[in-house]
């Protein structure tokens, strides 16, 4: 495959950004090889700069659960646009979004929009300190919540690829308002609400984990978490910018029925733009300003463009997207784990509806600790396989691979058939 244009290019970038990336795993540097410049996305397809083309499974890390370009929201964003770009003021979109977010997840029932994931879990911890008076939060090893200070503390994603789980430059003070937990332990949890009576603001979770792969929540334990907050006055947050509208259109609360205080959103809501939000009890999101004594503010927060992305894509996810999506993604998991059977590698599929992760180990993946146990250089030459062959993963085994609505049945196939290939390679391999 000719990469020219893109080496020209991330050489180029390297002169003037930081590692040539605004944002760390795109650098390509756990997997080898230079990053891939992409010019255009079309469905489940993505082109890039030297004309190759891929088929794409991190959909933008998320966002694209319909596809690259789907017409719908092209449409709704050349009618937006042509309106104007941004006012500063209150406009009718906002007030549309709100109440399409809330028909899909009831527990919010009233919203804040921002323009990240990020700005979503740094205005749900503040306002969650703000209601209980308390500064510590509980968070789980291997989740990523954004690059909010609080939440860089045996972080996930980038953070977890980079081996920098715990990042220079947070202050001690602010990392220590910080207590971690293991994933699916609810004792571990208990322990730490026993030892810090009083004092704990909030349990933040992504209660499906896709920052250290695909992790699923054991049964229960996200009703466990929701009794520990309940007995000792914590608010249960659900991070849910990767899993809202993705594991289900409710999200994972409505998947496996916990309702949590606050619910943080982004990705899918803003269809491909920068979008945020937070939302949940109306008692408690009322303390935000202008109501509250809770600040929080944005220049572009509710852009009109981000508004309408969001509300077309929201308009497009039927119960029948989710049923195909289910359907496509199952196949595509069994796929995978059949070819590495078949190939003799020592393999895991995790997959929670679209959102799915291939580790390489033989250990069910049920943590932070098991997930660490995958052979991240096999992970590694996979990888470049893959791309060679035309298949855009993402770039770090410690992630989900997102299948949208616009892969067809031919590209599960596709995908499977490069699997098995690419999997007798790295079996080859002298790694
Ligand atoms: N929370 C979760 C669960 C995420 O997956 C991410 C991003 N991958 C974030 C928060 C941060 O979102 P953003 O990158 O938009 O700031």
């Amino acid at each position: 495959m000719n990469n020219e244009r893109s080496h020209e290019l991330f050489a180029r970038a390297q002169r003037t950004l930081v590692g040539g990336v605004n944002s760390p795993v795109r650098a390509f540097r756990s997997v080898g090889g230079n990053p891939v410049y992409m010019t255009a996305g079309e469905g489940a397809w993505m082109t890039d700069a030297d004309g190759n083309r891929y088929l794409d499974y991190v959909g933008s890390w998320g966002p694209l659960i319909v596809g690259h370009s789907h017409p719908a929201v092209v449409a709704a964003l050349h009618e937006a646009i042509a309106r104007g770009t941004s006012f500063g003021t209150c406009s009718a979109p906002e007030v549309e979004l709100a109440e399409k977010v809330k028909e899909f997840f009831p527990s919010l029932e009233k919203i804040r929009f921002v323009n990240s994931g990020t700005e979503a879990t740094m205005g749900a911890i503040r306002l969650a300190r703000g209601a209980t008076g308390c500064d510590k939060i509980v968070k789980f090893a291997g989740c990523y919540h954004g690059h909010g200070d609080a939440f860089l503390v045996k972080a996930g994603s980038g953070a977890l690829t980079f081996g920098a789980p715990d990042s220079a430059g947070v202050p001690a003070s602010v990392a220590q308002e910080t207590l971690t937990a293991r994933f699916n332990d609810l004792p571990n949890v208990a322990e730490l609400f026993d030892n810090n009576a009083g004092r704990i603001a909030a349990v933040i979770v992504e209660p499906v984990v896709g920052n250290m792969g695909v992790v699923p929540p054991a049964p229960d334990f996200l009703a466990g978490l929701r009794q520990l907050c309940d007995a000792h006055g914590a608010l249960l947050i659900f991070d849910e910018v990767m899993t809202g509208f993705r594991v289900a259109r409710g999200g994972a609360q409505a998947l496996y029925g916990v309702r949590p205080d606050l619910t943080t959103l982004g990705k899918i809501i803003g269809g491909g733009l920068p979008v945020g939000a937070f939302g949940g009890l109306a008692k408690i999101m009322d303390l935000l300003s202008p109501l509250g004594p809770v600040y929080q503010a944005g220049t572009l927060s509710g852009n009109p463009l981000a508004m309408a992305a969001g509300l077309a894509t929201l308009k497009l996810l039927t119960p029948d997207l989710y049923a195909a999506l289910e359907a496509k993604s199952a196949r595509l998991a069994d796929g995978l784990a059949r070819a590495a059977a078949a190939a003799g590698v020592a393999a895991q599929v995790n997959r929670v509806g679209s959102m799915l992760t291939l580790f390489f180990t033989d250990r069910a993946v049920t943590d932070l600790e098991s997930a660490q146990t995958t052979d991240t250089k096999r992970f590694a030459a996979f990888f470049r396989e893959m791309l060679d062959a035309g298949v855009y993963l993402p770039p770090s085994n410690y992630e989900a691979w997102f299948v949208s609505a616009a892969h067809s049945d031919d590209d599960i196939e596709v995908t499977i058939r490069a699997a098995e290939r690419a999997l007798r390679g790295v079996y080859q391999a002298q790694l």
